[in-house]
């Protein structure tokens, strides 16, 4: 039982472990991409950055009760409940995608909060943006609380930062406790304004653009053609010169 605790801690040390790849069946290409992007979100700043697979975030009925009672910012962002998708339509959705990375920013502090919330936001939309360049044309990124974007919100009319407000995992009803264990983090619920918090966010991907793949093959043949030519210049240089 300990040996397996410790597999498991070393594990989730790890962004990409064997497990995940061979479901996610990622070129070594894609594999790099999203390493990337993992050290993107680390540089900035997140305590805990994982990929994973799409099948481990969990969505839950529960969620949007939450949301509708309990929450004051219920209907008024456009990223919020009622606007944002039901449980079972982000059930739905989350079959068309293949994996998502899994990022933990933490918050010492309540007067914290509300600055990295802002911050978390806008990494995972320029994440979602990098993916979608690099041709993973569905990426969608998921932030944590209600979009603060602007000082206030007026749902009635057009959102003011469309490409980067995002609803939260909560607004679409992931359950988030039970994602982040299943990426192994241990979120636990926070019982004072002392302890701090830890604000979640994900950011989906599913298929990548079929031209894109064969860009990449295209370049991989060219680097090898190269490197053979170098190769065979230099053993004709060595040659003549032994003679
Ligand atoms: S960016 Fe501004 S207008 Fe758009 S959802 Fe967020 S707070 Fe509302």
């Amino acid at each position: 039982m300990l040996f397996l605790q410790l597999v498991g801690r070393l594990l989730n040390g790890r962004c990409l472990t064997p497990a995940t790849l061979r479901i996610m069946k990622l070129s070594s290409y894609e594999e790099k991409t999203l390493k990337r992007c993992r050290q993107e979100a680390l540089k900035a700043g997140a305590s805990f950055c994982k990929i994973i697979p799409a099948s481990k975030v969990v969505t839950s009925d529960w969620v949007r009760l939450k949301c509708q009672f309990g929450c004051d910012a219920f209907g008024t962002r456009h990223t919020c409940p009622p606007f944002s998708p039901l449980p079972s339509t982000t059930e739905r959705i989350l079959k068309d995608f293949s994996g998502a990375i899994f990022v933990v920013f933490r918050a010492p502090d309540s007067s914290l909060q509300r600055r990295l919330r802002k911050k978390s936001r806008r990494l995972l939309a320029s994440m979602e943006r990098e993916l979608f360049l690099d041709g993973y044309y569905s990426a969608f990124a998921m932030g944590s609380g209600p979009c603060n974007l602007c000082p206030a919100c007026e749902p009635d009319s057009p959102c003011l930062h469309p490409e980067e407000a995002r609803p939260s995992m909560e607004a679409c009803g992931v359950d988030v406790y039970a994602t982040a264990r299943a990426a192994g983090f241990p979120l636990n619920v926070v019982r004072t304004h002392d302890e701090g918090c830890s604000l979640c966010g994900l950011v989906l991907f599913g298929q990548r653009d079929s031209r894109s793949r064969e860009a990449e093959r295209k370049s991989l043949r060219s680097v090898r053609t190269s490197r053979s030519v170098r190769t065979s210049g230099r053993k004709k240089r060595e040659t003549r010169n032994a003679k």
